[in-house]
């Protein structure tokens, strides 16, 4: 355990084993037999059709930059010394939107499209929050 340097998301019952995945910068994802689609956050309840045959999965994590907003003031007192910085929803290849952190290039060079890979930022318990950064 080291000090947290950023606002550190709590584990629930049911996103453990997201996180537990992460702690080897692995991204899985619920998955859901009854109508096949993919569930981004993690859930109880599948929210297409309200399965609860809900599985996790391996996914690449790649995808589309779909909004785009610069932060110049902080979110947190903890991410003062980050500004300015890019936060973003994402389109997965793997079906799901997600609200991430894009890393790796300046936050104003951000930009609706854009191809973004997953990396890791590690937090104070071993667990890693996802964030992405631009494609090679
Ligand atoms: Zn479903």
């Amino acid at each position: 355990m080291s000090e947290p340097t950023r606002f550190e998301p709590p584990i629930s019952a049911v996103s453990e084993p997201y996180w537990e995945a992460t702690r080897e910068r692995r991204l899985v994802l619920q998955h859901c037999d009854s109508c096949e689609r993919t569930v981004w956050y993690p859930r109880v309840l599948c929210p297409h059709c309200g399965g609860t045959d809900l599985t996790w999965s391996d996914a690449c994590g790649h995808g589309a930059v779909y909004a785009v907003s610069v932060q110049y003031r902080p979110g947190h007192p903890a991410l003062a010394d980050r500004v300015p910085y890019a936060v973003a929803l994402v389109d997965l290849d793997d079906g799901v939107r997600v609200m991430t952190s894009v890393v790796g290039c300046a936050a104003e060079d951000v930009h609706i499209g854009q191809r973004v890979r997953p990396t890791w930022e590690e937090l104070s318990d071993g667990r890693n929050l996802l964030m992405h950064e631009p494609e090679a």
